[in-house]
């Protein structure tokens, strides 16, 4: 059975991007007799408001959306974040850094270090906390912890690869393109890549249908995936909306909010013209 979802941060206005994103989900659930769900991606509760949330429903039901219910948050879920974290850990996959933004930019814009590369999460880390032996003993809590990419790639006895559309994908030299990922922010208990491929996979997700932009981040899942013994789902990563100079949508670009649109006497008809569909 194919299953998707469409999994938006309840942190601003859905815009057309979204919008674009949660009915070519519906669309490809309804035409495969699959299902579709919402999943309300809150982990990040300094920013996450109840009203958002609200306003997410009403404008995906103004679309002709609809969804099983009760819906998943990531809220809701820290102890099972934690506890495959604590796997991880075990593994000897994951160490504490106690870097800020400004250390690690201060790290890679020494003179010896050259330009500095960049990543799905930014620019890649530079190594700084990282152990040379294996972290012991219990593991500690309110610290971030980063996974140890080089390690968890040599744990693999066969090549990463997904389906994206008709090809299949294999990731390499993930080390130096994706870096050690910070899996559990000190603020959050965990971060948007364990959270997610945690959801996909207890919800069973066959189909992930999300934008380009996070193209990159599915190497990291995928590599997640494979640690955790989980399935990997087919993805999708479709085009995204750009405005009229070509910039991609952002959450606070409220001119193209669903709900303006609404306000100003559109119908979800008018909505799926704008995005091409
Ligand atoms: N909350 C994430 C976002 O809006 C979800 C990404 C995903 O679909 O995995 O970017």
């Amino acid at each position: 059975m194919f299953v998707t979802r469409f999994a938006p941060s309840p942190t601003g206005p859905l815009h057309l991007g979204h919008a674009y994103s949660a009915l070519l989900a519906h669309d490809m659930a309804q035409a495969a007799g699959g299902r579709f769900h919402l999943r309300i991606d809150d982990l990040d509760q300094a920013r996450a408001r109840p009203e958002w949330e609200a306003q997410i429903y009403r404008d995906l039901a103004w679309l002709g959306l609809d969804w099983p219910h009760p819906v998943l948050h990531q809220s809701a879920r820290l102890p099972r974040y934690r506890a495959v974290l604590g796997t991880l850990w075990d593994m000897g996959l994951l160490y504490t850094c106690s870097c800020t933004r400004a250390d690690i930019r201060a790290a890679v814009s020494a003179p010896q270090e050259g330009a500095p590369l960049h990543g799905p999460d930014g620019v890649i880390y530079p190594g700084t906390c990282r152990p040379a032996a294996k972290p012991s003993g219990p593991m500690p809590g309110d610290v971030a912890l980063r996974l140890d990419i080089e390690r968890a790639c040599a744990t693999l006895t066969s090549p990463l690869t997904f389906r994206e559309k008709n090809d299949t994908i294999t990731p390499r030299n993930l080390p130096e393109t994706i870096g050690d990922v910070v899996l559990a922010r000190r603020d959050m208990g965990a971060s948007y890549h364990l959270a997610v491929v945690l959801d996909d996979a207890d919800q069973n997700i066959t189909h992930v249908i999300r934008g380009k932009d996070l193209q990159d981040a599915t190497q990291i899942h995928i590599l997640l995936q494979r640690l955790l013994g989980l399935p990997t789902p087919a993805y999708h990563h479709h085009r995204l909306i750009r405005d009229e100079t070509g910039k991609r949508l952002a959450k606070r670009d409220d001119a193209r909010a669903i709900a303006t649109y609404r306000a100003d006497g559109a119908i979800p008809q008018d909505v799926r013209a704008l995005v091409g569909l």
